[in-house]
């Protein structure tokens, strides 16, 4: 997801959902909180989704085919899924099941035990008005707008809230499909773009066409995706590193066909070579790389990326959500968090890509530029990776006196990684990259199918102290699991100068800080968080010119005073 306005818009939202929609059940309403007993007990195998789509009504009918693989013995399947849809029907393969329905689950009773290790197929046929995304993709939902042309553009975002607001499904991290087969009947004017590979089109002879989708790769489910519009296809292929003959596509409105395709042109083939030279191969390649003009924003749609951007020019040399979505391929659907509470992993590594492809296209300066801006927005009020569960609102909602990091998960993300590129230097910071994604530090010429990974800030801090040979926890400790940054503090005694870590909660941090010293430059190194610079005073010295540390500066305000900032200021 992309932080832009986040805070605004989530402050509208709160007050536009208070007054127009119905209560949810916390389940229906969070991807990310402890899985049930029942829900443990298996792994989705495979979904087939059929949806009708029923764009005058803003409704969809159909059915979800849920094939699960029992890890232990199963007799009930427990499914997530949204209590406002009307259920007409639920079957195996041999005819009609019992089940039981509340606001936020459905519990079917299966025909016969499902040992550990089988699969079995259940499918439940349902109708009804999907709830309505009021900020996507800051929120979930479906969103049903219309194109300049006046002609239907829809699209859904999941983030969050979970696959369980769409089809029946198991809404959790651990929910991936191994594969998934999407079939949406739209009006045959319009075109429905979705995840993995287009497998055919059929007429329904009434007007109707049928699109069959096919991804036989896991996939997060807030990164499945249904796209509707009147779009025209700009393709063109893409040779990989590692030889593979990618399939890239934008799927954009017929209105901006000029524009897009200066955009694909301009953008499309520089974004990919430079995540495949920094980190590695695009994963997905076997399927496609694909961009779908959405009314909303961005998402991170694995191989249907949605972009909402109308082809801004940026300031930085490069289009932002183009840029950001794409890093998620990489960092939140190759690579994707174990919990929440580890979703700097995607949006902190993401943004981290920024600064370095402005580099390689304008030079140092857009790059110190744009990561001063970042740093400018740090908040340091809580920790960006906190040890205990927290659900996805209470992680962005960090602005309202909660216990999240906010944008922080964003921008300090990315400066704890500069950071750490400085301690271990930067070639072991990639190896530690490709190493979180790739499992390997050479990943160039892996070829697909490549693997899924679930990964955690404690996998990252071994993988950065195996590459680097020293123990990173006190690095990890401070920036990532405690929220206040460190402040040196510089102190003239005696004719030398001592420098000293002042760190919450008085934990060790050696630190090393680039000091130019009478226009030398050196890598201090820290004992029990002070080191001494002999014979010199302040002036003969100048601190991490280059700004190579996260440290809390008079620059910024502290957290307590960003908080208190609204109250004190005039209305
Ligand atoms: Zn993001």
């Amino acid at each position: 997801m992309i932080k832009v306005i986040w805070i605004l818009a989530s402050t509208l939202l709160l007050a536009a959902c208070a007054q127009t929609l119905p209560v949810r059940s916390p389940i229906t309403m969070d991807s990310n909180i402890a899985m049930s007993d029942n829900l443990r007990l298996y792994s989705i195998a495979h979904y087939a989704l059929r949806n009708d789509i029923l764009v005058d009504e803003k409704a969809i009918a159909g059915s979800g085919e849920i094939t699960f693989r029992a890890r232990s013995p199963m007799t009930i399947l427990e499914l997530d899924f949204d209590g406002l849809y009307t259920i007409d029907g639920v079957s195996d393969a041999e005819g009609e099941l019992v089940y039981t329905r509340d606001e936020a689950k459905i519990v079917v009773t299966l025909r016969n035990e499902v040992a550990a290790g089988a699969t079995d197929t259940v499918t439940i046929a349902y109708h009804g008005q999907p709830r309505e995304a009021e900020r996507a993709p800051w929120d979930g939902g479906f969103v049903w707008d219309k194109s300049a042309s006046g002609k239907p553009w829809i699209a859904t975002a999941l983030q969050g809230e979970g696959c369980d607001l769409w089809w029946p499904c198991k809404d959790h991290p651990d929910g991936e499909p191994a594969s998934m087969d999407l079939y949406f009947t739209v009006p045959s004017d319009l075109t429905a773009a979705s995840n993995g590979v287009l497998v055919d089109v059929s007429d329904e002879g009434d007007g109707r066409s049928t699109f069959h989708w096919r991804t036989s790769v896991p996939t997060n489910t807030y990164g499945i995706a249904l796209n509707i519009g009147p779009y025209v296809l700009i393709e063109d292929t893409y040779t990989a590193t590692n030889g593979t003959e990618i399939p890239v596509k934008f799927w954009a409105l017929e209105e901006n066909e000029e524009k897009a395709r200066d955009f694909f042109d301009r953008e499309f083939a520089l974004n990919i070579a430079f995540f495949e030279r920094m980190v590695g191969p695009y994963p997905w390649g076997q399927e496609k790389l694909a961009l779908v003009e959405t009314p909303h924003y961005g998402m991170e749609h694995q191989t249907i990326v949605a972009y909402g951007a109308n082809f801004a020019r940026m300031t930085y040399g490069f289009d932002y959500i183009l840029h950001h979505e794409l890093a998620h391929e990489w960092f939140g659907n190759v690579m994707t968090h174990k919990s929440s509470s580890d979703l700097w992993l995607h949006e902190g590594f993401a943004t981290f890509m920024q600064p370095e492809f402005t580099r390689q296209r304008l030079g140092d300066a857009a790059y110190q530029a744009i990561s001063y801006r970042t740093f400018l927005s740090i908040e340091s009020c809580n920790p960006i990776a906190p040890r205990d569960y927290m659900s996805l609102g209470e992680l962005y909602f960090s602005d309202e006196g909660g216990n999240g990091p906010g944008g922080d998960i964003y921008g300090k993300g990315s400066w704890v990684l500069r950071s750490l590129g400085y301690v271990i230097g930067e070639d072991s910071l990639w190896r530690s990259i490709r190493r979180l994604v790739y499992d390997t530090t050479e990943p160039a010429m892996l070829k697909a199918p490549i693997e899924t990974r679930f990964r955690s800030t404690d996998d990252f801090m071994n993988i950065a102290s195996d590459e680097s040979g020293t123990d990173l926890a006190w690095f990890f400790e401070v920036y990532a699991r405690r929220g206040p940054l460190p402040v040196m503090t510089v102190t003239e005694l005696d004719g030398n100068v001592v420098l000293e870590w002042q760190v919450v909660d008085e934990l060790d941090f050696p630190m090393p800080l680039p000091v130019r010293i009478n226009g030398e430059m050196s890598r201090v190194e820290f004992s029990a968080n002070r080191a001494t610079l002999h014979n010199v005073s302040k002036a003969d010295i100048l601190i991490d010119p280059d700004m190579a540390i996260l440290r809390k500066t008079d620059a910024v305000p502290t957290c307590e005073e960003r908080r208190a900032e609204p109250e004190e200021s005039p209305r």
